[in-house]
């Protein structure tokens, strides 16, 4: 007998949580592995927000705050949006949840119904997919490649529109690729978006200051789309708080009281002392954090240095996030070392099992062609982990 529902039947388990889990039971049982799998800042907690959570518990924050968050957050988020992004929001429009990935949650459960499709820009976050499956609608991919540097066109948004269509989800700066849409590419996508007022945009935009180039644009900030637009942040990846699970949402008022609703029976409002300590880190300047983009840039140009060597990857140059999400479709079909590859899931754990490096798969991703690397690591790690793969693609036997 079967006693689980058919929601959580057809759910998949993380992959990154998966692979994760894998990587940290081999080095448990004392095998030396690098695992570049979780997507998490290794920094610390900033101090001036350490302290903020030290004082709010001495202030006693310890009761329940408002479903939505304290309105003190709210307003600060306001500010953000408005100093980094240029987008008004009253905080009336803000829900403060229990990390971006209940901030998404929130949304489509309050806009999907049974059979409702939404469209995933494919490379996506591997946990979109299986939300949508978990709000009973229909995931549509969007296929892209290596070509089209992982973004999809204005045209190509609109062939795969149906009157079924109600969502569109998409990170950008974009993980697994790395890549994120210009001014120029978001106007051309918010001008389709237009045209078909029942399709709501959730745009997660949790990697935003994680760029090393130009400042990205929230595509809220097209005027004809924003009462369309869900825009989704947090404090995860900004300020190397993933374990204190803030994040939120910015929508239209009828969608932020949606969201509202839901979570009142859900979860409540999030963290006291997590949210308290938010304030701070949202109202310092950013710059105050320049100094883990710098050593995520740096990492970066040492991977990416290394990997173009790894015999049979195709790699591009990520711009933004942190990870890398090289082509290995070079492997795919072939056996190896006597193993054969189906698909980047298998590569991925042929490269844990023999070159003792952690990574995930691209097939939860919406790519069958790639492998995501986190590259989130220490400068020794990473160099460790490269050398170990490319001298194990060197030597291997293709049977
Ligand atoms: N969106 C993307 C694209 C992510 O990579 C993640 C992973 N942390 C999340 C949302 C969820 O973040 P949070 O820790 O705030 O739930
Ligand atoms: N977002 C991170 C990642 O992609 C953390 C893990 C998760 O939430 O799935 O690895």
């Amino acid at each position: 007998m079967n006693k689980l529902s058919d929601r959580v039947n057809r759910l998949g388990y993380s992959q990154t949580f998966v692979m994760s889990n894998k990587a940290r039971e081999m080095k448990a049982s004392g095998i030396d592995v690098i695992s570049l799998t979780l997507g998490e800042p290794d920094f610390d907690v900033p101090d001036h927000i350490k302290q903020a959570a030290f004082d709010a518990i001495n202030e006693n924050y310890s009761h329940y705050s408002p479903v939505p968050g304290f309105l003190e957050l709210r307003e600060a988020i306001c500010e953000k949006l408005k100093r980094d992004n240029s987008l008004t929001y009253k905080p009336s429009q803000i829900c403060v949840s229990n990390g971006a990935k209940q901030a998404i949650l929130n949304v489509l459960a309050s806009i999907i119904n049974d059979g409702d499709e939404v469209l995933l820009p494919a490379p996506f976050w591997v946990s979109y997919e299986e939300m949508v499956k978990m709000m009973d609608g229909t995931a549509v991919m969007l296929p892209t490649s290596y070509v089209t540097d992982y973004k999809i066109t204005a045209e190509q948004l609109e062939t795969a529109i149906t009157e079924k269509t109600k969502a569109i989800l998409f990170s950008s700066p974009c993980n697994p690729s790395g890549g994120y849409y210009t001014f120029d590419e978001l106007k051309s996508l918010a001008k389709v978006i237009a045209k078909y007022p029942q399709i709501t945009v959730i745009s997660d935009e949790i990697y935003e200051y994680i760029n090393y180039e130009t400042k990205t644009t929230s595509i809220a900030q097209f005027p004809e789309i924003y009462e369309q637009t869900a825009v989704i942040n947090g404090m995860s990846k900004a300020f190397a708080m993933t374990g204190w699970r803030i994040g939120y949402s910015a929508c239209p008022e009828w969608l932020a009281k949606a969201c509202e609703k839901i979570q009142g029976q859900m979860t409540s409002g999030a963290n006291t002392v997590a949210q308290r300590a938010s304030i701070t880190a949202l109202k310092t300047d950013p710059s105050e954090y320049r100094y883990m983009i710098d050593a995520f840039e740096k990492r970066r140009n040492i991977v990416y240095e290394m990997m173009q060597k790894i015999p049979g990857f195709k790699v591009l140059l990520p711009k933004s996030a942190f990870y890398f999400f090289p082509d290995v479709s070079f492997y795919i079909g072939k056996t190896l070392n006597g193993v054969h590859i189906n698909d980047s899931d298998d590569f991925a754990m042929f490269i844990l099992e023999h070159a003792f490096v952690g990574c995930v798969g691209g097939v939860s991703f919406g790519s069958n062609e790639c492998i995501r690397f986190s590259y989130a690591a220490s400068e020794k790690d990473l160099i460790d982990a490269m050398t170990r793969i490319k001298n194990l693609l060197i030597e291997v036997k293709f049977d």
